[in-house]
């Protein structure tokens, strides 16, 4: 009796072991999918800082650029001023005016030079950014949708799993099946563990020959005194198919 019940929680073990592996695979997958997200993101803001910079740029240069004319402007107006004057002094003071004039003409054409010399660089820079941006959307598109429908792979098997289980828990006894389930709530792992070579199999140390006579018995639930995990007896009830037998198998071969 108690060893039936026993199987039967070992085969809801399984199937729990599963889903585990499973929900750790989706997280591991959404993540990816944030990442790529994240990157795309990244991209993008950089771009807009880009642009805004590249904005920015041809509103100074055109300032300049405004200034210059009316640098111009004024040298024009002095020219046409000079040649109806007749005092020498004035004359010369026109002069150094349009000197004058004529430096901050160069100082201006300079800084826009320099500015327009920044800006090529800006638009260089931008290009790249648009170029990595538009070939990483690309892959990140296939990537993407390679992971969704992975993820909908998991979900579909995770439905299936959860009606497996569904269907097992009806068959198993309640008692056992809720000491099993606060047992696995705590350590996210396999918490009904053969015995082997007189230790616990889940965490390794040894048992005494009495609490393993028990265990083989199989009359009582008996727990790891060292992890709380329940034991069982593996010959009588391993569930085919996990890592104990296979290892069992090989020895016997
Ligand atoms: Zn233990």
């Amino acid at each position: 009796m108690m060893k039936e019940a026993m199987k039967t929680i070992l085969d809801i073990q399984e199937l729990d072991m599963k889903m585990l592996r499973l929900m750790r695979v989706k997280k591991q997958r959404l993540q990816e999918i944030g990442q790529i997200d994240a990157l795309r993101k990244e991209l993008h803001q950089q771009l807009v800082e880009k642009e805004a910079g590249m904005e920015s740029l041809g509103k100074q240069i055109h300032a300049y650029e405004q200034k210059i004319q009316d640098i111009a402007t004024k040298m024009k107006h002095l020219e046409s001023q000079q040649s109806s004057i007749k005092k020498v002094e004035e004359f010369n003071a026109i002069t150094q005016e349009s000197t004058a004039l004529e430096r901050e003409k160069i100082a201006v054409e300079q800084k826009v030079s320099d500015l327009v010399d920044k800006r090529v660089i800006e638009e260089e820079i931008f290009g790249k950014i648009k170029e990595s941006l538009e070939s990483s959307e690309a892959s990140s598109l296939n990537l993407e949708k390679e992971i969704q429908s992975s993820i909908k792979l998991i979900n579909e098997e995770g439905t299936s799993l959860k009606k497996e289980r569904e269907d097992l828990s009806k068959k198993a006894d309640p008692a056992i099946l809720h000491v099993y389930e606060r047992l696995l709530r705590n350590k996210k792992d396999r918490v009904i563990v053969p015995i082997q070579n007189r230790t616990c199999s889940g965490c390794h140390i040894a048992l005494t020959p009495q609490h393993e006579n028990v265990v083989r018995k199989g009359e009582n639930l008996v727990f790891c005194e060292h992890c709380s995990r329940i034991h069982y007896w593996q010959e009588v009830v391993a569930p085919v198919g996990t890592e104990t037998t296979t290892k069992r198998r090989r020895r016997r071969a």
